[in-house]
């Protein structure tokens, strides 16, 4: 997982030993030295999560978070403050102000790394889902677009083996949420597949089962496999928690509980999860409305043009790499004059089910027109490009294509072009230019093989 982080505080030793820790975690790390700092950073800088300490000269952390949350353009980076274990009431205060999560000073590595990748990942999820939810608003769907909306209640399922503990967190969870509570971990399994939960907390304290089996069970599940799980567990038991978040558990609070803590933690996970089941949904209605190719079920030319736009933006700020392929059917007006347009038509959607068995779940594959179709990938660079692409031709040319209305299998080939982002000034026009030129040169060459543009 890689993410830019921004350590914020006055003291440069607290800084240089958070700094430190994170980037041996290969985490990218920015520092601020105080509030105005940064949030001059988070105005000009793409952060996925914000390390903010609270005792700070002139702009102090809870002002800072303020800010940032009021803020559109940075409401949406996840804030954990660092407050002192004496001060609870720093807790209620860092809340009010809209952090996310708090860590307690000395700062322990396993929590300081199960926070920031909690939290990460849920950031890498609604980021995805935020800019395609902005490609259906520049298409026009404003509103499939919409993303923010005020806190709904969240519905809890409580696992917890004990009465008196089931008392004392449903009623510290009461104000955000509608706890159902189940004492029986198996009974939980079902229930948890039965009904729609934005988040399970499971006790650790049942006298002769283990939690993680059940933690593990949930994370296999179909239903239940999305669905976050904050695990209630000893201090101390550091080799367990590893292996619970090792297994998918997505985040932990230990005893004795502080209610702020199960609040902020069930907060965050409750939020991300409601934001996430809207922007799926809304990706979901956007796609089957406006941006899908009848015939293959690919995503068409135009939602390729818009969506193609942004992740170049993406990609030039992050300084990632991203590639592109174009692929056309070899002859393909043979196959419309020897065996019909029906005939044709197999070929293309049996075509694009190659395309999307081939390639990952973060590509975006197209019908571009015709016999043609593009396969945009992010994060990969022309070398991974190139091997994906002759994948990609194998796939196409190894097996014949079953056209029952012609009762016939017919050998098919494909020419690939492929063309990756330039580091300065690049666009979608000039990329798909580019690897138009390249597949050009594939048919040139004589069909059947795959071609790379210049970089
Ligand atoms: P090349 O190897 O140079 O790509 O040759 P080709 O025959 O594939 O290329 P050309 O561009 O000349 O022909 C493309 C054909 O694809 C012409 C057109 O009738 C056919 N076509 C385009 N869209 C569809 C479609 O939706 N269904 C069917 N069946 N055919 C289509
Ligand atoms: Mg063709
Ligand atoms: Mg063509």
């Amino acid at each position: 997982m890689t993410a830019r982080i921004l350590v914020v505080d006055d003291v440069p030793a607290n800084v240089k030993l958070l700094e430190a820790r994170l980037v041996a975690e290969y985490f990218d790390v920015l520092t601020a030295g105080d509030g105005h700092a940064a949030l001059a950073t988070c105005e000009k800088t793409p952060v996925d999560l914000v390390l903010l300490d609270i005792m700070m000269p002139g702009m102090d952390g809870f002002e800072v978070c303020e800010r940032l949350k009021a803020n559109s353009r940075t409401a949406h980076i996840p804030v954990v403050m660092i407050t002192a274990l004496d001060q609870p009431s720093d807790r209620v205060r860092g809340l009010k102000a809209g952090a996310d999560d708090f860590l307690t000073k000395p700062v322990n590595d396993l929590q300081l790394m199960s926070r920031v990748k909690s939290l990460v990942r849920l950031k890498n999820v609604s980021d995805e889902l935020r800019l395609r939810a902005q490609t259906a608003q520049t298409i026009g769907l404003q509103e499939l677009a919409r993303v923010d909306r005020p806190d709904e209640p969240g519905s809890v399922l409580l696992v917890d083996g004990r009465a008196s503990s089931q008392e004392r967190l449903t009623r510290a969870l009461k104000p955000i949420a509608d706890v159902a509570v189940i004492s029986e971990p198996q009974a939980a399994l079902f229930e948890a597949a039965e009904s729609s939960f934005d988040l399970i907390i499971v006790n650790a304290n049942f006298d002769d089962y283990d939690p993680l089996r059940l933690c593990s069970q949930l994370r296999s599940l179909e239903r239940t496999r999305f669905i976050p799980i904050l695990l209630v567990t000893e201090q101390g038991n550091d080799e367990r928690i590893v292996r619970a978040l090792e297994l998918g558990v997505t985040d932990y609070i230990t005893r004795p509980v502080d209610p702020n803590e199960l609040v902020a933690r069930s907060l965050t996970q409750i939020r991300r999860k409601h934001c996430n089941d809207r922007l799926r949904a809304s990706v979901q209605q956007t796609i089957e409305l406006a941006v899908t190719d009848d015939l293959t079920g690919l995503h068409n030319r135009r939602y390729l043009e818009n969506h193609l736009k942004l992740l170049i933006d993406r990609a030039t700020t992050r300084g990632r790499p991203l590639s592109i392929c174009i692929t056309d059917i070899d002859r393909f007006k043979r196959v419309n004059d020897t065996y019909g347009h029906d005939a044709g038509d197999d070929v293309l959607r049996e075509f694009a089910n190659r395309v999307r068995a081939t390639v990952r779940g973060a590509d975006l594959a197209c019908r571009f027109g015709g016999e043609e179709f593009v396969v945009v990938m992010p994060d990969t660079t022309p070398e991974m490009a190139a091997i994906v692409a002759e994948r990609l031709r194998l796939a196409v040319e190894s097996r014949g294509f079953d056209i029952p209305q012609a009762a016939t299998v017919l050998n098919v080939t494909a020419s690939l072009g492929i063309a990756t982002l330039r580091p300065d000034g690049d666009t979608a026009e000039a990329m798909l230019k580019r690897a138009d030129m390249a597949l050009y040169q594939a048919k040139n060459g004589g069909r059947n093989r795959v071609v790379a543009a210049a970089a």
